[in-house]
């Protein structure tokens, strides 16, 4: 098995680097403007190099697939700290569905004020009694004359309060069977009837919403997909989240950290890297990590030849969360008492960030559908081992 990219790769990186020295010339730890920022993304962006798979009439880079390039990309942009695309579920989540199912309209108004940072989207998904078993979910959607009224609550909302737009699923179809009642709605949060309310966190923060909806209108044109269509284009969607939450970048970069805090903390007068049973469980971890690395190749390699990388992307999905709760647990033994230390305002971070790291571990267990249920899913498709009686429909939100 031959790792190496080929010359024809090799020079692309030499290109990216290139690119990178004479346009990023910020140190790592610089904190450039927003302006400088944008201007650099939409260079990145011109030549092709951000938002590959989005054509340039909607603002992207037109290029086409090629997962080794991208993955020369991530790294070399990672490498000299310059900023990649708008993170968030617009970018990462919204775009790539409608480019895969919206109509043409749709991708004009919404794809590019996406890209560019002017539309701020959040996920309107789970419900309180529908989280894992998101097809039961209640909210409603009647159409009126040209417009779709809805009624109902959502939660875990993040960052709904920073969102200008929200992509739902709403149930449009009551007599229908629950997968094909649900339709899948663009909604415009800036309207009468929308009440955001903040969930307060373990950890202080804030990020997640509920949030009420009382007779809130959407144009009847604002559904993706077909009426009734939504819970096919929501899997379409579910797929992006688990790229996104499955990253190998977020490993590596968590595992380096984790390197870094093992050679600064001392114990026993000498560096905990030197310490054998701070080294044991690093090297088991070392170890993880590079059992995702090879099954990320894999991955790479089925989709750069056109294939589906099927169920890999969800055990991807599933190891990389695995391993950022054991480094998180590995940092708290190492920092012990300073975890407990909060942060104040304005101030960076020091060694209680790992706290907000291990929280953060436990929510990702649980983003994008629970690792007990992509276990089932695994078992089930994957091993072909029979249904989960408690999930007949074997499909997790
Ligand atoms: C960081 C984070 C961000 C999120 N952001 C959003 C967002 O922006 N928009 C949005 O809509 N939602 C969001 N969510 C919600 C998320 O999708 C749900 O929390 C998730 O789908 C689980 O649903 P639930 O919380 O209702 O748990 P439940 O479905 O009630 O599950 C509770 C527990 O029971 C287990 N369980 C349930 N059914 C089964 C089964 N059949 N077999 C085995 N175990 C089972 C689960 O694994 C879990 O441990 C977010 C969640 C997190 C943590």
């Amino acid at each position: 098995m031959d790792l190496h990219f080929s010359p024809e790769h090799e020079t692309f990186r030499q290109e990216i680097q290139a690119f990178l020295s004479t346009n990023w010339q910020f140190e790592k730890d610089a904190k450039p403007a927003p302006e400088a920022i944008k201007a650099f993304r939409q260079l990145a962006t011109e030549q092709g190099y951000l938002y590959r798979g989005v054509p340039k009439n909607y603002g992207g880079g037109e290029q086409p697939a090629d997962v080794l390039k991208a993955q020369i990309i991530a790294q070399e942009f990672r490498r000299a700290g310059a900023p990649t695309e708008v993170l968030g579920v617009g970018t990462q989540m919204l775009v790539p569905t409608l480019l895969e199912c919206g109509e043409e309209w749709q991708r004009e108004r919404f794809v590019r004020k996406t890209i560019e940072g002017e539309y701020r989207w959040c996920q309107g998904y789970s419900e309180p009694n529908s989280g894992s078993d998101l097809a039961s979910l209640r909210t409603r959607g009647e159409l009126v004359g040209d417009e779709w009224v809805i009624n109902g609550q959502k939660v875990w909302t993040s960052y709904a309060r920073d969102a200008n737009y929200m992509f739902a699923l709403v149930r449009t179809e009551p007599e229908a069977p629950k997968h094909a009642g649900l339709s899948y709605l663009l909604i415009d949060l800036n309207q009468p009837g929308i009440d955001i309310r903040p969930l307060k966190q373990i950890n202080g923060g804030t990020e997640f919403n509920e949030v009420f909806l009382e007779n809130v209108r959407t144009p009847a044109s604002w559904i993706v997909g077909p009426r009734g269509g939504g819970w096919k284009v929501s899997r379409s969607l579910l797929k992006h989240e688990r790229n996104m939450i499955g990253s190998l970048d977020r490993s590596d970069a968590l595992f380096a950290s984790l390197l870094g805090l093992a050679r600064r903390v001392q114990r026993d007068g000498a560096p905990a890297l030197q310490d054998s049973a701070v080294r044991d469980r690093l090297a088991m971890l070392a170890g993880h990590l590079e059992v995702q690395r090879y099954s990320n190749y894999i991955q790479l390699t089925r989709e750069s030849r056109g294939q589906s990388a099927g169920l890999l992307q969800m055990l991807n999905k599933l190891s990389q969360s695995n391993f950022g709760h054991l480094v998180a647990q590995t940092s708290l033994d190492l920092v012990q008492n300073d975890a407990l230390l909060t942060g104040a305002p304005g101030r960076k971070l020091g060694n209680e960030r790992w706290m907000n790291q291990y929280m953060g571990s436990l929510a990702s267990s649980i983003a994008g559908g629970t690792s007990n249920i992509q276990r089932n899913i695994i078992a089930e498709r994957g091993l072909g081992l029979p249904r989960d009686a408690a999930n007949p429909t074997g499909e997790a939100s």
